[in-house]
């Protein structure tokens, strides 16, 4: 099946041609971890976890590098100002790595969570200072880098004048000049544009490592550059991250790459929007900043409910990932009862009732070369779900005997809601997608019980209220041999 993906730098869909030998490479920008994994790191975690999905549902061996950014991001993203894990350590009292350890957990740990399977290599810019200084001197050796202090800095302008920097923005240097701030004389750099390869530690700089020019951290836009050379090659295929990323820290990759591999090194750049929160950019100002716990918790003041880590998913994916995603109450509580309904749909599709002579193997077919087709154009998962729930409401009609299907259409059923829901798009009923469900689950458990014992009791007089009472109420009951199920009507 052929695979279509826009193309951040072409800026128009491609067909999905591998380059790579024997796998797909992929590398996507992972976290900085000096706090809690929160609402921003939800969407690229669900993204590309499903083109994972899709590609290896697809054939496709994947090598899927996410790193953990530990060393080098400074706190107004580019060369200036205090490390941010060195800056929570000093707060905290705690070794740097410390923190880091204890974040990197904290959000593998909620990734685990929203069902985003680990990348096959989890690289830390800490562990590849070697390849880090190694690309220093290249670039240095190429002339595109010149030292300052003991800090080395790439040459924006000198490589802006035999390539473009902004190619993958569409920025070009002489407009961005309104919006840098100029040299206030103490600086180490020649012009504003130019970022930092390696930075001199200050003395109280507490994360440091020697170098040929000094004491010192890499720049932070310089670990994708070295890790994603080291595990995907020189070329690779796919760059994924957030909107937010594409400048400076990807601009800066594709010039160090150019720099030192001879050519910018990704084939296709993706990029994911960002996730706004009634409507607001989501920030510590806004006070709207939400972590990925106090989601699943509800224990931020803006929230009604605690919301499961699936419905969380599944809210995500209910948009393409191209497309801003606006975070409220309404809208995931819309999201949590679409996925109840479909996780229903999944539930009950291998106990379908099926009758000889009945045939809807065209339609169940259609339904899934639509939802492939929809997947395979840019991960359009919002238009892969629309078909899906016309599928739920297929088994819903079977569920209420309007409909007839014949057994080969319950299997084709099954193995769709299997490739796709739960293998694609990695949805599980978790059980927790409502703490409602989890009450009415334990309580028809105690009441069953109860029947149970009075069946056993021989007192058919209370089994048989037992069953009445629940039939008003709207919950039917049947005695199978293996015991009772019961179902909401
Ligand atoms: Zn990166």
């Amino acid at each position: 099946m052929n695979i279509y993906l826009y193309n951040t730098i072409s800026r128009t869909k491609e067909l999905f041609k591998p380059i790579t030998e024997g796998y797909v490479g992929l590398y996507v920008c992972g976290p900085t971890v000096y706090g809690d994994a929160h609402l921003g790191h939800a969407r690229p975690g669900v993204t590309y976890d499903v083109l994972v999905r899709l590609l290896r549902k697809l054939g496709y061996k994947v090598r899927y590098v996410r790193n953990i950014t530990d060393v080098g991001h400074l706190e107004h993203d580019a060369d200036e100002g205090e490390d941010k894990i060195a800056k929570k350590a000093r707060l905290e009292a705690l070794e740097p790595m410390e923190v880091a350890q204890f974040y990197t957990l904290r959000y593998q740990e909620a990734m685990k969570k929203l069902g985003v399977l680990p990348p096959s290599i989890e690289p830390r810019a800490s562990g590849h200072i070697i390849e880090q200084i190694e690309l220093v001197k290249k670039i240095l050796d190429a002339g595109y880098a010149y030292i300052s202090n003991g800090s080395v800095y790439f040459d924006v302008v000198k490589y802006n004048k035999n390539y473009h920097y902004g190619v993958l923005s569409g920025r070009n240097l002489d407009d961005t000049v309104e919006n840098t701030r100029a040299l206030d004389g103490q600086d180490d750099k020649r012009s504003p544009f130019d970022f930092a390869l390696w930075k001199k530690a200050a003395p109280e700089h507490i994360m440091r490592w020697p170098s040929p020019w000094s004491d010192g951290f890499p720049g932070w836009h310089l670990e994708c550059s070295a890790m994603s050379e080291k595990y995907l090659g020189k070329t690779f295929d796919i760059h994924g991250g957030g909107m937010d990323l594409m400048f400076p820290h990807h601009e800066c990759e594709i010039a160090q790459n150019t720099i030192s591999r001879g050519n910018s090194g990704v084939h296709y750049w993706m990029h994911n929007n960002m996730i706004t929160i009634d409507g607001k950019k989501m920030g510590k100002s806004y006070n709207n900043f939400i972590t990925l716990d106090q989601l699943f918790e509800g224990t931020h003041p803006i929230l009604q409910q605690p919301y499961s880590p699936v419905t969380v998913r599944f809210f995500i994916l209910q948009a393409h990932y191209r497309g801003t995603l606006d975070f409220s109450n309404d809208a995931l509580q819309a999201a949590e009862k679409g996925l109840r309904r479909l996780m229903a749909a999944v539930k009950d599709a291998p106990k379908l009732e099926t009758a000889s002579g009945a045939d809807h193997s065209e339609e169940i077919a259609n339904f899934r070369e639509k939802i492939f087709e929809a997947l395979c154009d840019d991960l359009n998962t919002p238009i892969a779900i629309s078909y899906l729930f016309e599928v739920v409401k297929m088994v819903n009609s079977v569920k209420d005997k309007s409909l007839k299907i014949g057994e080969k259409d319950r299997d084709a059923i099954v193995s769709l809601f299997n490739d796709v829901v739960t293998d694609i798009l990695g949805l599980v009923d978790d059980g927790a997608s409502s703490s409602d469900t989890k009450i009415l689950e334990g309580l028809m458990e105690m009441i069953l019980e109860n029947r149970r014992e009075a069946k056993v009791a021989k007192d058919w007089a209370k089994s048989d209220a037992i069953r009445d009472r629940l039939k008003q109420l709207g919950i039917s009951i049947k005695d199978t041999k293996d015991g009772c199920e019961w179902a909401v009507n």
